[in-house]
C-alpha cells in the first residue's frame, strides 16, 4: 500500500477545514449531515474542529456498488431530524464523478432547509466535469483507487488512519 496522505496531515487539514467552516457557519443554524458510511471518521473528526453549537445528523446512500458506479443512488437511512430552517453541511469521504453528492444534495433540497454546502475530505478528476463543485475539499488526488480513514474496498480498510492506493 503507498500511503497518500498521513495521520498528521489529515489532522492538520481537518483542522484547517473546521477552522474555515467555523468562519462560515458563525451565528447560523447548522446541522452537519455525515454521509455513511465512508465518512465515518473524517465526519466525527472534522465536528471536533467547529467551533460552534451545531446539530449532528446521519445519512446513508450510495452509488456504487462492488468498487463500481452503479449509476444510481440507493437511500439506506433518511435523516433522523427535519433538517427545515437549518443550514445543512453534507460530509462525504471522497468525490469522484460528483454524481452521488448532487443526487443527495437534491433528495435532501425539498426539505426546507435553509442552504445545502458540501465538504469532501478527497477530490477526484479534478479539472475534468463533475456534476457538483464542492465548496469544500480536503485535498485533491489522483485519479486512483483509495482506502482506508472510512474508505473501503469491499468492506474493508476503512480503520486505517492514513490514506492509501490500494495496489
Ligand atoms: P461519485 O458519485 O462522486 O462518482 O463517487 C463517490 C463515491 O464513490 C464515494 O462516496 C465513494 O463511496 C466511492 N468512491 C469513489 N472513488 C473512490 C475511491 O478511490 N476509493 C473508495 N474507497 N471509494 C471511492
Ligand atoms: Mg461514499
Amino acid at each position: 500500500m503507498k500511503i497518500l496522505m498521513t495521520e498528521e496531515e489529515i489532522t492538520q487539514r481537518v483542522a484547517a477545514l473546521g477552522e474555515s467552516i467555523t468562519e462560515a457557519y458563525r451565528g447560523k443554524d447548522l446541522t452537519v449531515v455525515v454521509i455513511m458510511n465512508g465518512a465515518l471518521l473524517f465526519g466525527a473528526d472534522l465536528v471536533r474542529r467547529i467551533q460552534l453549537p451545531i446539530r449532528i445528523d446521519l445519512f446513508a446512500a450510495s452509488s456504487y456498488e462492488n468498487d463500481r458506479s452503479s449509476g444510481k443512488l440507493k437511500v439506506r437511512s433518511e435523516l433522523k431530524n427535519s433538517p427545515a430552517g437549518r443550514h445543512l453541511l453534507l460530509v462525504d469521504d471522497i468525490l469522484d464523478t460528483g454524481f452521488s453528492m448532487k443526487c443527495i444534495r437534491e433528495h435532501l433540497a425539498g426539505s426546507g432547509a435553509l442552504s445545502i454546502r458540501t465538504c469532501v475530505l478527497l477530490n477526484k478528476h479534478v479539472g475534468g466535469k463533475q456534476f457538483l463543485a464542492p465548496d469544500w475539499v480536503g485535498f485533491d488526488i489522483p485519479d486512483r483507487y483509495v482506502v482506508g480513514y472510512g474508505l473501503d474496498s469491499e468492506e474493508e480498510y476503512r480503520n486505517l488512519p492514513y490514506i492509501g492506493i490500494l495496489e
